[in-house]
């Protein structure tokens, strides 16, 4: 009989789920999970929070324990995959050596966008997406120090609530006129604007970076309204880019991330993806969507394994969302997209908990929840089954 081994590319959130559900779905055969960070797959949301504030160690963050790997008889492989030989069913690798395969699965994620200003590459400028770039930053943060983190999306503002706990100097950058403002409504970037300045953040928004100076390392972030802003180290966050070079490479379509069908399929059936690296039409929004979320590179990973041993799941679940800030805990539930009225239900200009649901015609599409996981959990319900009535929502709406 010949081996049949199936090989996943990018040992992260998707691709460490990718394995496990291959075992559960039956699949007999070997399996590699190929990855070029050295750790086993930790989880990276606790990287801007709890590893950042030293509260936790790499080896707590792991996925899965190395006794779960060779229990189940999966191969961790630290490697990166230069090329991929579709035809000979290959894979290159950088040592020059090649991994033969009977199924692909790319699990590559995404990296950090680039700042592109001028200054951008002296040293005390950082980004972060691995457990390494955090040690990097963890060394440069010393207390009473400035930090100048560029980007107020969800790096930046979790990483402004770890540092200054930390005892950093904080100011956050944002070229937006407010802060998150490409997920959640005005009056919830308020709120996070608010609180982040109690906490003694500097929040700036439409600020433009136009270069960092300084003669080795950074030691200015020169702003377009001519201000200069005196920094010790430098965190940039201003989004991502899918990992998509090796599919491109190999002929997959691509289109804002590896191009997948209901079932995680790529271009080429015979090889799925799943995570940040993969675009999915998603039939309930009407388009293609590429998801940054850990729950939604488990889902997908889920599908991709079933597809993989020759079964048919769908990637079905709603989208959903959370960031630990300080003390709050924002849930998203949904995506907001082409909403036409806001309800609040508490005041974000004075409280600590409220909830923001976004409609669609009276038809309730996402909410943004702080502090408040039944209307999370209520709604995530009420989304997915439209026969819910928003009337039955558990609180009283005050319409704006
Ligand atoms: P990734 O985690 O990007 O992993 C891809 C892996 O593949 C990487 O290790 C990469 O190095 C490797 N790889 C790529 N190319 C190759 C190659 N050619 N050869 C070998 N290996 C390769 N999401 C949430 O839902 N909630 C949160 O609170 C949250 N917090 C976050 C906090 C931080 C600091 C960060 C950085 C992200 C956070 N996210 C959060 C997003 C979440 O981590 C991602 O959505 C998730 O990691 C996606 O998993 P993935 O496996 O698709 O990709
Ligand atoms: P992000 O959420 O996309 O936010 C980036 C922010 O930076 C956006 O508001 C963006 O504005 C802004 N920006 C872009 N260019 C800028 C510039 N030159 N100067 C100043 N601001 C600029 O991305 P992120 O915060 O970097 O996070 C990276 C990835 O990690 C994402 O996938 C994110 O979902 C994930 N992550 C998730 C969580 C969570 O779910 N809790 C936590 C941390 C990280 P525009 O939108 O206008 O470009």
């Amino acid at each position: 009989m010949t081996l049949q081994r199936a090989v996943i590319v990018g040992a992260s959130h998707a691709g460490a789920q990718l394995a496990a559900s291959l075992r559960q779905e039956g699949w007999n055969g070997e399996i590699v999970l190929v990855g070029d960070e050295s750790a086993l797959p930790y989880q990276r949301p606790p990287l801007s929070k709890a590893y950042l504030a030293g509260r936790s160690t790499l080896g707590e963050l792991a996925i899965r324990s190395a006794e779960f790997y060779a229990k189940q008889e999966i191969q961790p492989l630290h490697a990166t995959v230069q090329g991929i030989d579709r035809t000979a069913g290959r894979l290159v690798l950088s040592s020059g050596e090649s991994l033969a395969y009977t199924k692909l699965a790319l699990c590559t994620g995404a990296r950090p966008r680039r700042l592109r200003t001028p200054g951008a590459d002296l040293a005390g400028v950082y980004y972060l997406r691995t457990a390494a770039d955090v040690e990097l930053i963890r060394e440069a943060a010393t207390p009473g120090g400035r930090a100048v983190i560029v980007g107020g999306g969800y790096i930046g503002l979790e990483t402004a609530a770890s540092l200054r706990a930390l005892g950093l100097e904080v100011t956050v950058l944002e070229a937006a006129e407010r802060v998150l403002e490409r997920v959640t409504a005005p009056e919830v970037s308020a709120f996070f604007e608010r609180i982040h300045r109690e906490k003694g953040t500097d929040v700036r928004t439409g600020a433009l970076v136009e270069a960092l100076t300084g003669d080795s390392r950074v030691r200015e972030v020169v702003l377009s309204s001519g201000e200069s802003i005196p920094a010790d180290l430098v965190i940039v966050g201003i989004g991502v880019e899918p990992n998509t070079d090796l599919a491109s490479a190999a002929g997959l379509l691509v289109d804002d991330g590896i191009v997948i069908d209901d079932r995680a399929r790529t271009s080429d059936p015979g090889i799925v993806a799943a995570g940040d690296c993969a675009s999915h039409d998603m039939a309930r929004y009407g388009r293609r969507i590429r998801l940054e979320s850990v729950p939604s590179a488990g889902e997908q990973a889920k599908v991709a394994a079933a597809t993989m041993c020759g079964k048919s799941k769908e990637i079905t679940a709603l989208p959903w969302f959370w960031s630990d800030q300080y003390d709050l805990k924002l849930q998203i539930a949904g995506l907001n997209t082409g909403y036409d009225e806001v309800v609040l239900s508490g005041d974000p200009s004075r409280d600590r908990d409220f909830t923001c649901f976004y409609l669609r015609q009276g038809e309730l599409l996402a909410a943004d929840c702080v502090n408040r996981p039944r209307d999370f959990m209520f709604s995530k319900r009420v989304i997915t089954d439209p026969t819910i009535p928003v009337d039955g929502l558990p609180i009283t709406l005050e319409h704006r």
